[in-house]
């Protein structure tokens, strides 16, 4: 033991000698969040985070638990959220707007519907489940909240929109399925009730609308779409191309749909939906997870990052 007490001694001399003394290390920088769109943290979240509710039609609580877990995504990824509520045909209906870089410029509105069809009537054995709706319609809003996660509001140029339409999908469902408390309304129900809704009662013009459904399948064909804005498709697709993604975002015209562009095309809003409407799972009990790839959900949520930040 003496030596140790003589080393212990030597070194408080060493010690009080140089007036050194432990040197304090500068706090470690927190990794700064990657910011760029992640398809495989789109999928394993946001996608499987909805799915978790199981099928989600307009007016369910699985719905209303699902617009709460938008709410709380877009606040945990710290944008401005506002709701629109309403009631269509007896049944509640909630709109949710994130809004990035308020006042920065003409309002850019990015949507997805976040509802899920009643009733699976394409599929041949079991048409009265319900949808539930991993590609129609998560996808668009997993999209939709990795953007909110990753878009860098010092980037953008004008004001973003990220708005997640409740009552897109019962079209041409009797009320009487939708709501059949007596007494109940057994006119047919029209396709993008929420978007038509915001459309409606918006107080600027939004310079561009762009819709993102059905994008995630795993095998992604995404053609022009007929009745989308020419030009602003084709930038888009430039985009999409000087990405990589030819095989995926094909330059040719093939369907003409009724989705929650619509509204917006009607009132003369320049507006381009985003859909593969390649997808044979399409309001059948099949389009479940395992048909929708991270890849998928990365192409498109690169594709309008990068138009957004370029813009
Ligand atoms: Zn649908």
């Amino acid at each position: 033991m003496r030596i140790s007490v003589i080393a212990f001694f030597a070194a408080i001399f060493v010690f009080s000698a140089c007036g050194c003394g432990p040197t304090p290390t500068p706090p470690a920088t927190a990794t700064p969040v990657p910011r760029i769109f992640d398809g495989k943290h789109a999928h394993e979240t946001y996608v499987v985070g909805q799915m978790n509710f199981g099928a989600r039609p307009a007016g369910s609580k699985a719905l209303r638990e699902t617009g709460d877990y938008i709410l709380a995504q877009l606040k945990e990824s710290k944008v401005k959220t506002e709701t629109q509520e309403f009631t269509f045909r007896n049944v509640p209906v909630r709109n949710i707007v994130g809004k990035l870089a308020e006042g920065r410029g003409p309002v850019i509105i990015l949507g997805a519907h976040y509802d899920t069809r009643l009733k699976a009537d394409q599929d041949k054995t079991n048409p009265d489940q319900p949808v539930l709706g991993a590609n129609d319609a998560a996808s668009g809003v997993a999209v939709l909240l990795e953007l909110a996660r990753v878009l860098d509001p010092a980037k953008l140029k004008n004001e973003v929109w990220l708005a997640f339409f409740d009552a897109e999908d019962n079209g041409d469902l009797s009320g009487c399925v939708i709501a059949p408390q007596p007494p109940c309304d057994p006119r047919a129900w029209h396709w993008s009730v929420g978007a038509e809704y915001l459309a409606e009662n918006l107080k600027i013009t939004p310079s561009a609308v762009i819709i993102a459904d059905m994008i995630g399948d795993a095998d992604q064909n995404i053609y022009f779409e007929h009745n989308s804005d020419a030009t602003l498709q084709k930038d888009l697709w430039a985009i999409a191309a000087r990405l990589g993604y030819t095989r995926q975002f094909i330059a040719e015209y093939k369907w003409s749909m009724d989705d929650d562009h619509t509204p917006f095309v009607q009132r003369g809003i320049r507006a381009v939906d985003l859909i593969d409407f390649d997808y044979p799972y399409w309001h059948t009990t099949q389009d479940t997870l395992d048909k929708v790839s991270g890849a998928s959900l990365e192409r498109v949520g690169r594709v309008l990052q990068t138009w957004l930040e370029s813009k």
